[in-house]
């Protein structure tokens, strides 16, 4: 990848059969993945650990490192196991019940299925919607017991087993972080995971409450925060305080929502991310159609490059990348719809956010001078992770921003944010020093050339002091 055909937008897939094996892992890299996924609603933890360890021998192998990012389930409900299923016809009344093995409602001849979570008959009201298997099934409360909710079908069709329920606009008083995601969590902190997605987060506590658990693990993994349901909505910019990173799901937004709120519900994730600086995913069915066909809907490219021109870090593939035929080609759709959309000068025109604090003011400038020098690059020095966010919150027209870390893991973490192209390398003490050390890394990485500008956003030492410094420099 040369230095002008950088891409800015990240992309995440989604480990599945279709991409766990080396080979298919290899390729998934080369095409330019920069995050993988774990979905926990459908992994052991045998599973998780083996794919995690092909992982890092895949990019080691291949000089490209990659993000995992862990993805718990947080207060899902899913139905039983059934030993066929059903197929429910219009009209028909059928029983969720919450105690395992229960007999469904008394008298008539009424089907049922169980429930993992027994106060659902506390939670649901008498005229409530259940959407059930990605809202395909629509039915309606009649009638509650302390064993189970009497339904109507309102939408028919086939119920098999574990299917995922939706209550839109019900408050479900299950834990945000529930004793299967702490086991989950465990084991992935174990192997070597950079980021953990809280599924259904509802409030900025949930997000909080993970935080705590992470630091008594005292681990470094940062959160994601996935919005999913009306509560999220409702308190979205507390949320985006609370993480480290949003993800926009579009997949059971569009279900606990009303459906033509998805678009504005998109927009305004985006531009609360944006407005406090904090990396935000796009995620679900953005070309869905290539899980069984090798070229994408003219809608779907459409609403991968409105994700690019909403000024999005990330767009995600799910099961376009887990059982779909083409994981590769989605990939390279992505690379190329990126690219092109990022060439737009409608990508210049971002105002960003006037961030308070004397350090976002000094990586302002330097965001501000790289607008204005032509076919300029930053360059820049973290440790924690600071300034490489705070300079990609600017969004810079077209400059990337090259960011040396010492760390590893935020080496990793740095591959969801845009326009990012980490880097790993020690820091030495004399800021000089560090900085040629990168010069000669961009150097040989084939990232710069003589008579290239770059804006240097750094500490220098000025007498025995350090001072934040913006300089200009030209490549020799
Ligand atoms: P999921 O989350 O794939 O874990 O359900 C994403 C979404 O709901 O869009
Ligand atoms: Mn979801």
């Amino acid at each position: 990848m040369s230095a002008d055909s950088f891409r800015r937008t990240k992309i995440i897939f989604t480990l599945g059969p279709a991409t766990e094996s080396e080979a298919m892992l290899e390729q998934m890299f080369r095409a330019g993945a920069d995050v993988v996924r774990l979905n926990m609603a459908h992994a052991t933890h045998d599973w998780t650990r083996d794919v995690i360890r092909r992982i890092r021998a895949v990019s080691a192998r291949l000089g490209r490192e990659v993000a995992i990012m862990m993805d718990i389930k947080g207060p899902e409900i899913r139905t039983g196991d059934l030993a066929a299923p059903i197929e429910l016809k219009a009209g028909e009344i059928f029983d969720f019940t919450v105690k395992p093995g229960a007999e469904p409602g008394s008298g008539e001849e009424v089907r049922s299925v169980d429930v993992n979570y027994a106060n659902l008959v506390n939670d649901v009201e008498v005229g409530a919607i259940v959407l059930v298997d990605n809202g395909l099934l629509r039915l309606e409360v009649l009638a509650k017991s302390a064993a189970h909710l009497r339904c109507r079908v309102l939408i028919p069709g086939q119920l098999s087993s574990r299917r995922h329920i939706n209550l839109p606009g019900v408050r479900v008083n299950l834990p945000a972080f529930t004793a299967k995601d702490r086991a989950d969590t465990l084991v992935g902190l174990a192997a070597g995971i950079d980021f953990v997605a809280l599924s259904f987060v509802r409030e900025a506590k949930d997000v909080q409450q993970l935080r705590t658990f992470l630091a008594e693990q005292k681990s470094s993994v940062r959160i994601v925060a996935k919005i999913e349901d009306q509560s999220a909505i409702a308190n979205l910019d507390e949320i985006v305080a609370a993480c480290d990173a949003l993800m926009v799901a579009r997949g059971d937004l569009g279900i606990e929502c009303a459906f033509e709120e998805l678009p504005v519900i998109q927009r305004r994730a985006v531009r609360a991310c944006l407005a406090q600086g904090r990396p935000v995913i796009v995620a679900t069915h953005m070309l869905e159609s290539m899980i069984t066909q090798p070229v994408p809907t003219r809608a779907e490219i459409t609403d991968v490059a409105n994700a690019v021109y909403e000024f999005a870090d990330c767009v995600m593939l799910s099961g376009e990348t887990t059982v779909g035929k083409y994981p590769v080609e989605c990939v390279q759709m992505l690379d190329k719809i990126a690219r092109r959309i990022e060439a737009e000068d409608d990508l210049e025109k971002f105002e960003p956010t006037v961030f308070t604090g004397e350090r976002m003011k000094v990586l302002h400038s330097a965001v501000v001078l790289a607008n204005q020098i032509p076919n300029s690059k930053i360059l820049t020095f973290t440790r924690h992770g600071f300034v490489a966010h705070g300079l990609a919150a600017l969004r810079p027209a077209r400059a990337p921003i090259f960011a040396f870390t010492p760390s590893p893991m935020l080496q990793r973490q740095l591959r969801l944010v845009r326009a990012v192209e980490p880097f790993l390398m020690p820091l030495a003490n004399e800021p000089d020093a560090t900085i040629e050390n990168a010069l000669a890394l961009l150097r040989r990485a084939g990232r710069i050339a003589p008579g290239d500008k770059l804006i240097v956003a750094t500490d220098i030492l000025s007498l025995d002091r350090l001072v934040d410094s913006v300089q200009l420099r030209t490549v020799t």
